[in-house]
């Protein structure tokens, strides 16, 4: 779907001409000056601000008003004067911005960016798992969809995922969903034995694994480990500082928000990072002392890419792709957003 201009907008010919449409995504347009100038017109002229997550290509995080995580920028949108918001990161992320400004117009560039984390469990799935465990208290991670937040009791993100859970009256079942990992690493802090844990993944994340890690810790012993706990090395990162192969103090396991806060504050000469390759852009200009490198550079979220240069100029040209979530179904996810934030320090999502 798309929405109109009052005035109409110019796209330059050339430019526009070079959009395409492949199976990857919009391309064909080069991230030059010639692009930026060409955004920031058409930004201007629709009274929009562009929002990026940390994951984005590095032109569209330099073009964005704000770079962030996931729940940063559904903030940013709520407290953003401009009407119309450009979210430049995954599907659910701008369906999350849209649940906390209902009033404005969401965007997103290409539609299909998708999540193969939220796609894990459908509305259809929860309601099921409900049925099974009636009594229970369904935590949601936030990488989740719109429908499934609205069948959610509290959402969390990697930061308070833990203390959300510790709120809860250990008598009640616990449902957590869907990250298998995040939840391998909530079950371990918290000691409970009535939760239960979806066996999510996403595919990105899963495969930074525990040998990669192994190889990579055993050849720079004194680095330090920024570790997401959504990464199928969380568990071996944790193992290895238990065994003393690394200090376990130079083992953090960190949200994307939280390895940006932590950048400025290592003492170490080199990191090394296990989570998609995206986050390296920001942790660089960060501390651009300290040699961030990845556990595994072939780490790349598919989806994040599809919000390319040729992508980002398509949708505020033609006011696409506009994201919708009914009301009663926004309504519902609010509440759980909401009660994320009332527990503990939400700090980020992915
Ligand atoms: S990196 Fe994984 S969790 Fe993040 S948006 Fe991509 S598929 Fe989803």
């Amino acid at each position: 779907m798309t929405t109109t201009l009052t005035q109409p907008v110019r796209l330059e010919s050339e430019l526009a001409a070079r959009i395409v449409d492949g199976p990857g995504g919009y391309t064909g347009v080069e991230a030059g000056a010639e692009w930026a100038a060409e955004v920031r017109r058409l930004v201007k002229l629709r009274n929009a601000t562009i929002l990026a997550h940390n994951y984005q290509l590095p032109a569209i995080q330099d073009i964005a008003d704000h770079v962030g995580d996931s729940l940063a920028l559904a903030r940013a949108a709520a407290a953003a004067p401009e009407q119309t918001i450009v979210f430049c990161g995954v599907h659910f992320m701008a369906e999350s911005a849209k649940i906390l400004s209902p009033e404005k117009t969401v965007l997103i560039p290409d539609e299909r960016a998708g999540c193969s984390l939220a796609d894990s469990i459908t509305g259809a799935d929860l309601r099921e798992w409900k049925a099974e465990h009636p009594d229970a208290v369904v935590v949601s991670y936030v990488n989740t969809t719109a429908e499934v937040k609205a069948l959610t009791d509290i959402c969390c993100t990697s930061s308070n995922a833990v203390d959300v859970v510790e709120s809860i009256d250990p008598d009640r079942e616990v449902l957590f969903l869907p990250d298998q990992f995040l939840g391998a690493h909530v079950k371990r802090v918290t000691g409970r034995d009535n939760i239960h844990i979806w066996a999510g993944e996403c595919h990105v994340h899963a495969g930074i694994n525990g040998d990669e890690l192994t190889a990579q810790v055993e050849a720079s012993p004194d680095a330090e480990l920024f570790v997401h706990p959504e990464c199928g090395c969380a568990t071996s990162a944790l193992y290895l500082a238990g065994e003393g192969t690394v200090p376990e103090e130079r083992v953090k396991i960190l949200s994307t928000g939280g390895m940006l806060d932590q950048a400025s504050q290592t003492a170490a000469k080199k990191v090394l990072v296990a989570t998609e390759v995206g986050m390296l852009y920001q942790l660089r200009k960060a501390a651009p002392d300290v040699d961030f490198q990845p556990v595994n550079d072939r780490a790349a979220c598919p989806y994040m890419k599809m919000i390319t240069p040729a992508a980002l100029l398509r949708s505020l040209a033609a006011g696409a792709d506009e994201v919708h979530v009914d009301a009663q179904t926004a309504h519902a996810a609010r509440r759980s957003v909401e009660r994320m934030i009332e527990h503990g320090n939400p700090g980020s999502g992915e």
